[in-house]
């Protein structure tokens, strides 16, 4: 099982003309949350593709506790322990909530870290727990959010990778579902990437960020010190 410690290294991922990523370095730790900011077509969601292997980089590598995984195919990525939740779902409605989360389950049967199972999952998100025997069609944008990052965590992932997780949620989901998020991370020490518009509200439930602008790395610090940058707050995060 491995405990987590990403590494990103002058990753670099075009899509022919467009560079998307430009050398782009990045060190993700147990038990934190990373933000990764920046404006519409900065490159977070890229960079969490090419992580996870959807799109191959020209140049730099991706480090899983120093193993190399950048030549690895998808499905041997998320066997290692990461797992992406893209933007926009992937609930399957015609599945019920319960029959989507056994889903996440089948895929991490082997690999998962003790205890963790559906009980826990509807502890974190009882609403799921309520709706179990529903069709997913029937949940609400939050309760869909839930359910996606419920079926992620069943698959055991040392490393969560979440693009937008807020995106079309009220800012009272939006505060919830934060918040579950941090409890996860400071119960099961894992390591999150969070791709976020939603700047203010990432940075206050992360510990580091990053923000990308074009493709390349303008920003890192802890999230309060980039929080509290007036000028890089007006330049790249909107808030
Ligand atoms: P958003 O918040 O809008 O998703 P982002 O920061 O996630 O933005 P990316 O989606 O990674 O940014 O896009 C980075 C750049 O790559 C943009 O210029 C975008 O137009 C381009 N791009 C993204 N996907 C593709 C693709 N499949 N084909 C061609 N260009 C792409």
């Amino acid at each position: 099982m491995s405990t987590g410690s990403l590494e990103v290294r002058g990753l670099t991922t075009s899509y022919g003309a467009v560079t998307a990523l430009d050398e782009v370095d990045l060190g993700a730790e147990p038990g934190q949350i990373t933000a990764v900011l920046g404006a519409n077509g900065a490159g977070k969601t890229t960079l969490l593709r090419t992580i996870s292997g959807l799109v191959r980089p020209s140049a730099g590598q991706v480090l899983l506790d120093g193993a190399d995984l950048t030549r690895s195919a998808t499905e041997e990525i998320a066997r290692a322990g990461i797992a992406h939740v893209p933007e926009g779902r992937g609930v399957i409605t015609e599945l019920t909530v319960e029959e989507n989360l056994r889903l996440g389950a089948m895929l991490g049967a082997s690999r998962r870290r003790d205890g963790r199972g559906l009980a826990q999952v509807y502890e974190m998100f009882p609403p799921l727990r309520e709706r179990r025997r529903q069709d997913a069609h029937v949940l609400s944008g939050g309760e869909r959010q839930m359910l996606v990052i419920g079926r992620a965590l069943l698959t055991g992932p040392s490393v969560l990778l979440l693009d937008e997780p807020s995106l079309g949620l009220a800012p009272r989901i939006v505060a919830q579902i934060f918040e579950l998020l941090r409890g996860l991370v400071d119960a099961e020490g894992t390591t999150v990437l969070l791709v976020e518009q939603n700047a203010r509200s990432a940075l206050s439930i992360a510990d580091v960020g990053i923000v990308l602008n074009l493709g390349r790395v303008v920003a890192r610090d802890r999230a309060a010190t980039l929080a509290a940058d007036d000028a890089l707050r007006h330049a790249y995060l909107g808030f």
